[in-house]
């Protein structure tokens, strides 16, 4: 992986020098303040995530359950079906799932570039049908089309990372590679900003009933989420705050999508699933 080493060696040297702080446009028409490009993040975080699959092999963290491997499959092939035809740039991605066997943990992510994964307590502990497994990977996917990743990781390079630039800048061996790796692991645990999940519940929505699955599903599948744990709420709800409301701005959303859902759900594209074989 030099590339990335040094494409955000070169980065960082080009943040340093002021020259790459630019904004961008979201689907939804939001400004978007950018360091990182959606194509190096798409990079960044392709790395990441193949050390992450390693660790999971490596520690038996990967599920061996074939039918939900199917399941997986089908819900977000369709999805990143819809995604490629709306967003034609992504269907040089390779789209991906991981099955995480943990059943303590309710929680599924994405990184840049159509990488997610999903863990089995989310499916478990909330009995989720594949209407509402459609919303919560919909709402991963949208975060990928919006380039919600780059955004931030351009917040974790100018907020974190900022001492450590400097100091890598500074030596002669860089560890270019490492930040880009901390750069794409900070990026997911920061907290959505309040615009980037409304935008990702929006275009979630909207794709997951483009891809055939009930609208409705999506209110389900957060008073399922909100419901859950008394004391220990989804790991999903720390990156996502405010059930409540989100509760109630997609149930205004779901008669204006109705119209979108299609009598025959569109073939499910090819997704690459991570699990025990
Ligand atoms: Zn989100």
């Amino acid at each position: 992986m030099a590339g990335i080493g040094s494409l955000l060696h070169r980065s960082c040297r080009l943040l340093m020098a002021g020259l790459l702080a630019g904004c961008a446009t979201s689907p939804t028409g939001r400004q978007q303040f950018m360091l990182v490009t959606p194509d190096a993040a798409v990079e960044i975080a392709e790395a990441a995530y193949m050390d992450t699959m390693q660790q999971l092999a490596r520690h038996g963290k990967l599920m061996n359950d074939p039918r939900l491997a199917e399941r997986m499959a089908r819900i977000t092939g369709r999805l990143a079906a819809v995604a490629v035809e709306e967003y034609p740039h992504t269907a040089r991605w390779e789209w991906s799932v991981a099955l995480v066997d943990d059943a303590t943990v309710l929680n599924a992510w994405a990184m840049a570039g159509g990488r997610m994964a999903i863990f089995r307590g989310l499916i478990e502990k909330l009995r989720l049908s594949d209407d509402e497994i459609a919303h919560i990977m919909g709402h991963e996917i949208a975060h990928t089309v919006a380039n919600h990743h780059a955004e931030r990781m351009s917040m974790a390079l100018a907020q974190n990372l900022a001492v450590s630039v400097v100091r890598q800048n500074t030596e002669e061996n860089s560890q270019a590679a490492p930040i880009a790796h901390t750069v794409a692991t900070v990026a997911l645990t920061l907290p959505n900003s309040r615009s980037g999940e409304e935008e990702a519940d929006n275009l979630g929505m909207r794709m997951a009933t483009r891809a055939g699955y009930d609208p409705r599903a999506a209110v389900t599948l957060w008073q399922k989420m909100a419901q859950h744990g008394g004391s220990r709420p989804p790991e999903f709800l720390s990156t996502h705050p405010d059930p409540a409301s989100r509760i109630a701005a997609l149930s205004a959303l779901v008669d204006d999508v109705q119209h979108l859902r299609p009598v025959v759900p569109p073939p499910p594209r090819g997704v690459r699933i991570y699990a025990e074989r």
